[in-house]
């Protein structure tokens, strides 16, 4: 085998996002440039140890208009490629990554390959860019490789700003800044400064099952965000909706609500009929406790199901993937308070 042989082979699929984007010259607003000219915009990429091939969406999308048919997109290709790289760089715009990001981490399971999402906030062409930093780096995590020459990384990540964060726990908090994402409830994954300092200790294992790719999502969920005086005509409104399968509420500091009879009747009848309805604080840090108060105790005796400290994204993701499995609502029930994949501290 020649050097060239051994390097770390990477699939690099653009999505969409600023990070590929250019200034128009006559109008200045941001328009995607032909990602497959990657390589001559930003030569660096020839000079990184890695065999990197680029593929692109068809039609790049800003994340705003990422969809779960993206999501499956996305799946199909890392599948139809995944035993001929060693590791897949995902380009995408940051509004929706931790969503897409945590889409992925249950779609993709039994993961033994990284899969690293990375975008920017300055488009890769401009000179105070972070896009560059964060290709290049998402790129050396992809092919990074312990003494057995196994993929250090085998999960879904976010790589942003000198940080590596599990997927499925990030949380896109700064609109502006490069710093853009944090993971409130689950330590760093790797640092890069000088080196990349990976945090071994917080990776998921090793799994041995073959790897399993689904392709199956629904999207029939609704987020209530609680606030004082929420209404009661709107809220039961939500009895009306067929085909509803799960209710996220956006619940009160370590998961309560007010104490209205009217508010445990509607949770009541949610559960009559079958649709989950699960428990997410509105807080940014820290998890669910429904034993806590009596606040959280009753929305227990309705049949709620606490979050835990998941994100509202990682929640979200997880129940449309649940109910796009061919589970019976029993079992979406167990699953749905499992760890999966690193989504829940248990
Ligand atoms: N609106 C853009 C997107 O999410 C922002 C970005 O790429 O950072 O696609």
């Amino acid at each position: 085998m020649n050097r060239k042989q051994k390097r770390p082979s990477i699939l690099l699929l653009y999505t969409g996002g600023t990070i590929g984007m250019i200034r128009h010259p006559e109008t200045g607003s941001l328009i995607p440039f032909d990602f497959s000219n990657i390589k001559k915009i930003f030569p660096e990429l020839n000079r990184i140890p890695a065999e990197i091939s680029v593929h692109s969406f068809e039609n790049p999308v800003d994340s705003s208009d990422i969809r779960p048919d993206h999501w499956v997109q996305i799946v199909s290709i890392i599948k139809e490629f995944y035993n001929q790289y060693d590791g897949f760089v995902i380009l995408h715009g940051t509004d929706t990554m931790s969503y897409t990001a945590s889409a992925l981490s249950f779609l993709l399971e039994n993961l033994n390959k990284p899969v690293i999402l990375t975008g920017s906030q300055l488009p890769i062409g401009t000179l105070r860019t972070d896009g560059k930093e964060n290709l290049i780096t998402a790129i050396e995590i992809a092919s990074a490789r312990d003494k057995n020459r196994q993929s250090l990384i085998q999960e879904v990540c976010i790589y942003f700003e000198y940080k590596l964060f599990r997927g499925n726990r990030t949380i896109k908090y700064h609109s502006e800044h490069f710093n853009a994402f944090t993971s409130p409830n689950y330590p760093l994954l790797a640092e890069a400064g000088i080196e990349i300092k990976f945090n071994h200790q917080y990776l998921l294992p090793v799994r041995k099952k073959k790897p399993v790719f689904h392709t199956s999502l629904e999207n029939d969920i609704m987020i209530l965000h609680l606030f004082p005086g929420f209404s009661r005509k709107i809220t039961e409104s939500i009895l009306l909706i067929v085909g509803l399968k799960a209710l996220v509420l956006l619940t009160y500091g370590t998961g309560n609500a007010p104490l209205l009879p009217w508010f445990d009747d509607f949770l009541l009848k949610l559960k009559q009929k079958k649709i989950l309805v699960v428990n997410v604080t509105q807080c940014k840090r820290g998890s669910v406790d429904q034993t806590r108060y009596e606040t959280g105790r009753h929305l227990e005796s309705c049949g709620v199901l606490s979050a835990g400290d998941m994100t509202l994204e990682a929640t979200v993701t997880k129940l449309m993937f649940l109910f796009g499995q061919p589970l019976s609502y029993q079992e979406i029930k167990r699953k749905f308070t499992q760890n999966l994949c690193g989504e829940r501290s248990v």
